[in-house]
This record gives structure tokens, sequence and C-alpha cells, in this order.
């Protein structure tokens, strides 16, 4: 059988004493832990009816828990389906209707409002699951034997259906097979050098990608230990450094840290590698970071279609800005975004992405996955990037976010790169807003540091001027905007979306 569990179960540690995840209150969970509770919820799956390809919703804390449920769905061969905890009710509503699951885990505090929403949707059985453990999925799963076989599954067999994060628009449902997410975890395991003995720093949520396939299964395949933080808290971080070897975050995790007295090269001396994604890692973070820590975020840059599909090099040099190169069994190429032909070496084009890790498909949406591949299995990630001469890879942004302003095509990041460096600037977003004349004007929403800093506040016309000595007119904002913050979404992801919506009557 390829059933995942079963692969990463061959991996876990001879001693089931060992532990796998340790909580912020000091309580812990061996890896017999593990074994027990994922075996007694597989088993009540089972016994609810759950049976291959089912799905199972699960809209929870993050908990010791929520993870063996994540394996329980695996052993019984159900596909786990995460939801984000900040959903309201009527988004919850839409992606039970849109997955039909059979089972739907909630909180207990939310279930008396979720159950109509859950009934409408045809769901079998609705359970709940605190963040202590506590709920109706414990209490049912207690006296049941822990011994559970897995379910065999074939490579293909659906694992998980995880939802984007809704950046560019309505969240799609990503199927992910064994395959997908054994591959990728193997992989990520053997680049980043995982050994004996590491210990994770896990302060992600884990209803994504990021938290839940990259950082928990890579600590799966090492069957070592992780600190599990409820959610990203400098205190917790700085208290627990001194255990960790690895911690995975998104950028503004660490540009938090860095904003902290506490960020020293001492805090850090027991860690082995510090990994960022999701979002990019503004290039001065990264070399901060190194000038405080002595330490080199290791940058890599994937998707919930795909999982990890780049990453800077363990042992190679890390080089701010790039996101590295393919990861082995992963091929990426540039693709003229028309036409889908290469592009010359070097040159910027849409990325398209092929390999073991790559989805099947979005959940009940076949003309949408059909859109996103070219034939021979190339998956148009949406992303724009470049190789360059070394073989690093470049992000320069979203296909999407490209602002088309009279005819010349503009990259919001080229300009954002212009602007962040302004003095008086801590970052920027650029966008496209609708414009009479030129189709889309390019405007800027630029954050300041925060007011009381002292000295002369930075105005439009100073960003424009030094725009204006850098760029092309047709690049230059035709109008800025000053914030005390931009949107971002739970994974630290600026919603440019958002920015297009506040500012799209600018210009009439
Ligand atoms: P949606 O597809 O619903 O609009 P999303 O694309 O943000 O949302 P995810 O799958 O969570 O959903 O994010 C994948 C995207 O995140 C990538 O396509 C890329 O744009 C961005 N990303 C991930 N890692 C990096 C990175 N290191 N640098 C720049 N961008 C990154
Ligand atoms: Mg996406």
């Amino acid at each position: 059988t390829e059933n995942f569990f079963d692969i990463l179960a061959a991996r876990f540690p001879a001693d089931a004493d060992a532990p796998f995840i340790e909580l912020e209150s000091g309580r812990s969970y061996s890896y017999r832990d593990l074994l027990d509770i994922s075996g007694r919820y597989a088993r009540l799956l089972a016994g609810l009816g759950v049976v291959k390809g089912d799905r199972v919703a699960v809209q929870v804390e993050k908990s010791a828990e929520a993870v063996f449920l994540y394996l329980a769905c695996l052993r019984a061969g159900a596909a786990y389906l995460p939801l984000n905890t900040a959903y309201t009710r009527a988004e919850v509503g839409y992606f039970l209707g849109d997955a039909e699951p059979r089972v739907f885990v909630c909180a207990p505090a939310t279930a008396a409002a979720l159950a109509g929403t859950a009934a409408s949707a045809g769901v079998g059985t609705m359970l709940t699951l605190g963040a202590g453990g506590d709920g109706s999925l414990a209490d049912r799963a207690a006296g049941l034997d822990p011994d559970f076989d897995s379910v065999p599954c074939a490579s293909d067999d659906l694992a998980a259906i995880l939802y984007t994060s809704g950046t560019t628009g309505r969240s799609k449902g990503a199927m992910m097979s064994h395959r997908n997410l054994s591959s990728n975890a193997a992989t990520l395991h053997e680049y980043w050098g995982f050994r004996p003995g590491d210990v994770l720093l896990h302060a992600l949520p884990i209803f994504h990608t990021h938290g839940l396939f990259v950082a928990t299964n890579c600590v799966l395949m090492n069957g070592g230990a992780m600190l599990f933080l409820a959610k990203f808290d400098a205190d917790a971080v700085f208290r627990l450094l001194p255990r960790a070897t690895v911690m995975m975050g998104v950028p503004t995790f660490y540009t938090r840290l860095l904003a902290d007295a506490r960020l020293t090269r001492e805090a850090a001396a027991h860690m082995r590698l510090f990994v960022s994604g999701s979002a990019p890692l503004l290039a001065d973070t990264h070399r901060e970071f190194e000038a405080r820590t002595g330490h080199a975020i290791l940058e890599r840059y994937g998707m919930t279609e795909t999982g990890m599909i780049t990453s800077n090099p363990l042992d190679g040099e890390r080089i701010p800005g790039t996101v590295g190169f393919p990861l082995p069994g992963v091929s990426l190429r540039v693709a003229d975004g028309e036409t889908g032909g290469p592009v010359p070496d070097g040159e910027v084009g849409v990325l398209e992405v092929k390999g073991p890790n790559v989805f099947s498909g979005y959940w009940r949406m076949p003309e949408k996955t059909a859109q996103e591949f070219r034939p021979g299995g190339w998956f148009i990630t949406g992303d724009v990037g470049r190789i360059d001469g070394r073989g690093y890879v470049h992000i320069i942004g979203r296909a999407k976010d490209l602002v088309i302003t009279g005819g010349f095509n503009v990259y919001p990041k080229e300009v954002e790169t212009v602007i962040d460096a302004i003095d008086g600037v801590v970052e920027s977003a650029v966008i496209g807003v609708p414009h009479p004349d030129f189709g889309e004007a390019v405007a800027a929403v630029v954050r300041r540091p925060d007011a009381g800093a002292g000295g002369t506040v930075l105005d439009e016309a100073a960003v424009i001027r030094a725009c204006k000595e850098q760029l092309a007119n047709f690049k230059v904002p035709k109008l800025v905007v000053f914030v005390d913050e931009l949107p971002r979404n739970a994974m630290g992801k600026v919603q440019k979306a958002l920015l297009r919506e506040a500012h799209k009557g600018a210009f009439g």
C-alpha cells in the first residue's frame, strides 16, 4: 500500500515513548500517543461510514489532536479537508456545500451556530474538537481499540483537499494524492538535512500547506519532535529557541523577530535552520536577520497545488530575494504567458511546474483545472519569474497583479523595490487601478513608519520624485496613498485585491 501514513509510520522512532508534540503548557505527546489516538479516531471515522475518498472537513483550533485527526484521515483512506479558523458561517457553508463531507469536525464553541449549515450541506455526522483536545470526537473515540490497519491506498488516491489562500479570488480546493504528499515530504526532509535530534519550532496555522504539510510532514518523516505554539508569539518563540533547531515561518514572523531587541546571535545559537515562505521575504529582512543572528534565512517557494517547488540550498549560498533552485524531482520552466512557448534564457515569464508533487486538479472545477495545465502535465503557477545565470529562481509577482498601463506592462515588484529603498518607507504595494486614458494606472500604497519617529514625513511628491529618477515614466505611480498597515491574510500575504477594490474609483 502507498498510504502516506504507512510511509510515515515506517520512519517513526523505535522507542514509542519518544516525543512528537510538546505544547506551550508543557504537556507532551509521544509517538505512542500519536499511534493510539489517531488509531481510535480512524476507527471512529470508519464506524461512521467513512470510506475511501470520503471527505472529512475540519475547522478547529490548532492542537495536537487536530494533527492526529489529519493522520486518522490518512489511515482511514479519507480526504482530510482543513478549513481556516477565520472563516465565517457563510464561508463554511460554501465549503461544506462544495466538498460534501461525510463528517464535519468543528470547535465546541461554534457547533450550535454551524449545525444548520452542516445539515443543509448534507453532512452525515458532526463532531467537536476543542483546543485542549476536548469535545465529542475524543469522547466517542475514547473506548475504541487503538489498533487500526490503514486502508490500503494507491499513490493516486486522494489524501487531502486543501483550499488555496484566496489571495487572488475565491479559494479553490486542491486535490492532493498520497504521492503528492509523500514525494514532497521525502524531498524536503532530505534537502533541508533533517537529522536525528532536530526539534522544530511550529508557530504556523495547520489549515494551510505550510504548517500542515511542509512543517509537520518533515517532522513526521524525521520521527522527531516539535514545539507546538497555538500561534506566533514572540515571547514564546524567544523562550523556546534555545531548545529548537529548525523554525519555519512566513516573512512577518521574521520582521516581528527583528523588531525585538531579544533577537541576538546568542538567542539563535542553538538553531540550525530558519526557513521562510508563503510570501516574498524582503532582501533587507534577509540581510538584517543574518547580521543580527548569523543565520541566512532559507527562502523557498511553493503553492497549495504543488507543495514546495524551489528552495535555496542548505549548504550552498542562500541568495536574498531569490527562492533558490527547483527541488530534486521537480521540473520548472519559464513560459510565455500568452503562447505557453519558451522564453529566452534569463527572461521573465510565467512559471510552470511538473512533478510527483503536482496536484491532480481542483475539486469539482474540471474547466478551471483544464485551463491551468498545459499539454504534457505542466501546471501554470500564475507566478511570474525568471531563472538567473546561476540557476536561482526569482519570483517577480503574480501574473494577475501585472499592471497594463497605456499598453505597457509594469511588474509591481520593480516599482515596489524602488519605493521600498526610499528613506522613510517601511514597505509598499503597487497595484493597477482603472484609468480613463491608460486603461490602468500605476498606484502605490505605501507604509510609513509609525508617527512620532521624528524627522520629516514622506509625501507623495517625494515618492514620485524618487521613482522618476529610476523608472521609465509609464512605471511611475500616478497615485500614492499612505497607510499604517498593508492588508494581509493569515499567511502574511498582502491582499492586493482588497487594495484594488479600495482605490478603484481614484481616477473617476
Ligand atoms: P489563491 O490561489 O487562492 O489566490 P494563494 O495563491 O495565495 O491564493 P497559496 O497556495 O497559499 O494561495 O499560495 C501560493 C502562492 O504564494 C504562490 O503562487 C506565490 O505567489 C506565493 N509564494 C509562496 N512562496 C513564496 C515566496 N517565497 N516568494 C514569493 N511568493 C511566494
Ligand atoms: Mg494561488
